[in-house]
């Protein structure tokens, strides 16, 4: 019976895909196809617990699902797969849900390069590649933008010339939707809430990290903005800080507004301040063995993230609670410790044996049981976008 659905996540130089039973949540297989172009492009593959790696040299996103259908025919799970389920970055002001895939929708994607001219077009090219790959087989758009269409116009609109919004769609949108979306249903029903009646902040902290305002079950407001760039601070982005750096280093450094981008971009954040790593792991162990510039990254991220997560409390007007996920919300206890510290002004009391057991995989309330409740869930964006192509093609 086919009733698997393959995940497909294609980035500028890399491609993650699993699949997924979107009825019993098993992932029978995930992997990353990465460096690709170069000769060193590699499919790696987690089956079964081991772990395979074969070489595609030189191939590009084309030949990578090439690759992808060649594994999964290998382990017997090509003749199960139903549909296709592609995370796309950018929806735009065009997508308020995930959607089938058809030649309109394609375009709308095509349309939105603009917004985000790194990450639409590999989208793109996996689209393509998989129609190519997979013929006959439907296919599905589950955009990161989506779940934030609901912001109202003060929360997304820029205080400038209201024509760039107009005209050229300049606005905040947000990222990490699926994510978000996962999350709000996880929470509700792990605090016996109904979701309709519900007031969330949500942090999702990994490599790239953003926070949303959930009222109801709709967004209402979050960090990140028309790109990624903007809000909390990151591994590498700076996140949020005075737009004139663009010309302060070109006056002083000399840079061009690419190069002033880059370093935004690449070289800030726990990275750029810590001058050790963009790994907040690394930074915690520095600063465990003494590091005071470690211990300052930490204070400046968690400070930054206090600050944002109150200014979201705005938008909701009351906070049931705050959720603390990604890779830096699901494990650190430290970074949680200190922001709920930070936010005990909205009387969050941190419960510090529930905040070390919530870890690793483990769930669940950090706080005590008077004041509002924080708490840590894991997040699974690869298996929303299971359950959205399984109910579009129903
Ligand atoms: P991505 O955004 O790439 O999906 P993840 O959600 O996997 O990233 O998060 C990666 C981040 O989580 C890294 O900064 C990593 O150091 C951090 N992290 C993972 N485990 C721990 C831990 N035990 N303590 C602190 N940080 C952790």
């Amino acid at each position: 019976m086919k009733t698997n659905i393959l995940i497909l996540n294609c980035g500028s130089s890399s491609l993650k895909f699993a699949v997924i039973d979107p009825t019993s949540e098993q992932e029978f297989i995930s992997g990353l196809a990465e460096r690709l172009g170069s000769p060193e492009a590699v499919i790696v593959s987690k089956f079964q617990g081991e772990k395979t790696t074969i070489n595609i040299a030189d191939e590009a996103h084309d030949g990578a699902i090439a690759g992808v259908l060649d594994v999964l025919k290998e382990k017997g799970l090509f003749d199960t797969i139903a549909a296709v389920g592609h995370r796309v970055v950018h929806g735009g002001e065009a997508f308020t849900a995930s959607t089938l895939v058809a030649e309109d929708v394609k375009k709308a994607i095509s349309d939105c390069i603009p917004l985000a001219p790194l990450h639409n077009p590999a989208n793109l090219l996996g689209i393509e590649a998989a129609e190519k790959h997979f013929p006959g087989l439907p296919q599905a758009a589950v955009f990161d933008t989506a779940f934030h269409q609901t912001m109202p116009a003060q929360a997304y609109l820029y205080p400038v010339p209201y024509e760039y919004y107009t005209d050229l769609g300049l606005r905040k949108y947000g990222f990490h939707g699926t994510s978000y979306r996962f999350i709000t249903a996880s929470a509700c029903e792990m605090l016996g809430r109904k979701t309709e009646e519900t007031a969330l902040l949500i942090a999702h902290l990994g490599n790239g990290a953003s926070a949303a305002a959930v009222l109801n079950g709709e967004g209402v407001d979050t960090t990140m903005g028309l790109t990624p760039l903007d809000g909390l601070m990151m591994g590498t982005r700076s996140g949020s800080v005075d737009p004139n750096i663009f010309t302060f280093l070109r006056d002083q450094k000399g840079y061009s507004l690419d190069e002033v981008a880059s370093v935004l971009n690449k070289k800030s954040g726990l990275l750029g301040l810590s001058q050790i790593s963009n790994d907040c792991r690394a930074v915690e162990e520095a600063a465990a063995e003494g590091s005071k510039q470690a211990l300052l990254t930490l204070d400046v991220y968690c400070y930054v993230l206090a600050k944002q997560l109150a200014g979201l409390a705005i938008g909701l007007g009351r906070i049931d609670a705050l959720v603390f996920t990604g890779g830096i919300g699901e494990n650190s206890e430290l970074i949680r410790r200190k922001v709920v510290e930070l936010m005990g002004i909205f009387g969050f009391k941190l419960d510090n044996d529930l905040n070390l057991k919530q870890r690793f995989g483990a769930e669940g309330v950090i706080t005590a049981e008077s004041g509002p409740v924080a708490m840590v869930v894991s997040t699974n964006e690869e298996l929303m976008i299971a359950r959205d192509t399984a109910s579009l093609i129903k």
